[in-house]
Order: structure tokens, then C-alpha cells, then sequence
């Protein structure tokens, strides 16, 4: 697995490969713009100019992920409406960046069979709205309240409801942290291989893209999202050790998502790579 981790882009998005670089990191995960607000100024094209040079300088692949604020599912019709907007625009600034997938999470809603439906509709909006090659990748989420997208029928159902040249725009992202909190027992040999086992039956594992790798503070099945440190949780380091040696995932970038010491966290991952 390529490892690296969500960097900071003060300064513009083309200075997060220095601090990926600073980190140690193979690959990185990027917000393109503010993730905590709807306003979003529009990418300067000297900057997206810088960010393809910093890309083919070193050669790091980037994954985006999108703002927080944005639901899909929502019910309340203006804001489902500002988040297919919204999840458009960001997919476009992909697209001018050259990224290759924009990572999000799929949202919320009371009634998850129509709030599947919703992020599928906002989705392939977007896709059609935005014509290239960038793909959209649905996270497994924790499932948190009303959070859709925590089992992974639940991704399954939202990517067959878009129709087939949209759906190949399409992947998912795995979290880990969020695997876990939502049930999938990565700690044990037999539940780690059950897991893949069953996304693989489910989702089909050619559609796995990236990973987000996070240890949890909350225990299995909690359905709580809070990330901890690599092997410092109740997850440990038996699940990223497997993770990091699955030949199937050796191509994939994988992004550490702890609220600081990212060199660290990735130190401690590659240290747990057999040789
Ligand atoms: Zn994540
Ligand atoms: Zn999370």
C-alpha cells in the first residue's frame, strides 16, 4: 500500500506535496477548498499550474476529499440542492487538478433507502455535469445517527442506482476507523478476511481506490467516528499490519486522517511492512 496522509493546503493546494514530502508520505489526500464553509473561492489558474508542477516534481499521487458540510441525502431540499452543487464544483476543481478521485461521505437521512437513492441522484448529477475522468469515491462511514453508507450493502445500493457510464466514474474509499465503529472486526485473522471477503462479494474490490487508515478510540460496532493513532486505539496494529502485507491493496493509496503527527503515523505503518 502507498501511505501517506491528509495535508494541509494554507497557502494554496499546490504546497501540500512539500509537507507530504516533509512527512515521508507516498502519496496524499487534499481538501480543494475551504472544508468548513460553502463559500469557495474559484481555483487561479497560476495555481493550478503550480499544483501540476508540484505533482510531476514528485511524482506523489492525490486524492481529494470533499468538504463536510456537503449532504447529498439531505431531506431539506436547499441544502441537498447546495450539496449536489457543491459535490460538482469539487469534482470539477479535481478535474482541473488533475486528481483522480474526489473522496466523500455519502450523508444522512431517516429513511436510508431513500437517502441512498438521493446520493445517487446527486452523484451522477455531478458526473454528467462534469465531463473527464475523475471518479467519485463513496467512503464507508461509521454510521453515526442517521449516517448512510455504514454497511457495505448500503454503498453497493447507491452505485447500482446510478446507470451504467456514470457508475464508472464511480469507486469507494475504505476507512478503517469507520469499519471498525461500524462492526467489521478487523482485529482477528478470520474477521479481517471475512471483511474483504464480503466488501469483495458486495462491492467488488477492483472498485476499492483508497483507503483512509485510522485507529479508533471507540470499541467495535460502536458506530461512533473517532480517530486515533496507529495502534494506539481498540483497533491496535494487527489490522494495518495485515493491511499494509495484502498484496490485493498494493497499488492503493492509503491516507492517515489523525488530527496531528502524521510522519509518525506513517513511520509506524511502514514499519510493519515485512520485507
Ligand atoms: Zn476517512
Ligand atoms: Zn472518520
Amino acid at each position: 500500500m502507498l501511505l501517506g496522509a491528509h495535508e494541509g493546503i494554507a497557502g494554496g493546494v499546490s504546497t501540500a506535496f512539500a509537507r507530504a514530502e516533509a512527512d515521508g508520505a507516498d502519496c496524499l489526500q487534499i481538501f480543494t477548498r475551504n472544508a468548513r464553509g460553502w463559500a469557495a473561492k474559484p481555483l487561479e489558474p497560476d495555481e493550478v499550474k503550480r499544483f501540476q508542477g508540484e505533482a510531476r516534481r514528485t511524482r506523489k499521487p492525490v486524492a481529494a476529499h470533499s468538504s463536510y458540510l456537503i449532504n447529498s441525502a439531505a431531506a431539506d431540499r436547499d441544502l441537498r440542492k447546495k450539496s449536489w452543487d457543491a459535490l460538482a464544483d469539487e469534482l470539477d476543481r479535481c478535474e482541473r487538478l488533475g486528481i483522480p478521485g474526489l473522496i466523500f461521505h455519502p450523508g444522512s437521512h431517516e429513511n436510508a433507502a431513500q437517502g441512498l437513492e438521493l446520493v445517487a441522484e446527486g452523484m451522477q448529477r455531478a458526473i454528467e455535469k462534469v465531463p473527464g475522468k475523475a471518479k467519485l469515491l463513496v467512503e464507508t462511514t461509521a454510521g453515526q445517527g442517521s449516517s448512510l453508507g455504514w454497511r457495505f450493502e448500503e454503498i453497493a445500493a447507491i452505485r447500482q442506482a446510478i446507470p451504467g457510464a456514470a457508475r464508472r466514474r464511480t469507486g469507494v474509499c475504505v476507512d478503517t476507523c469507520h469499519l471498525f465503529a461500524a462492526g467489521y472486526d478487523l482485529t482477528t485473522e478470520e474477521g479481517y478476511h471475512r471483511t474483504f471477503q464480503e466488501l469483495d462479494r458486495v462491492v467488488g474490490l477492483s472498485n476499492v481506490r483508497a483507503f483512509h487508515l485510522n485507529d479508533s478510540k471507540k470499541p467495535l460496532g460502536c458506530r461512533v467516528d473517532r480517530h486515533e493513532h496507529i495502534g494506539q486505539g481498540a483497533m491496535g496494529l494487527d489490522p494495518f499490519r495485515r493491511l499494509v502485507n495484502d498484496p490485493r491493496f498494493a497499488e492503493i493509496p492509503g491516507f492517515v486522517e489523525t488530527e496531528s503527527r502524521f510522519k509518525e503515523n506513517i513511520e509506524v505503518l511502514r514499519g510493519l511492512v515485512r520485507r
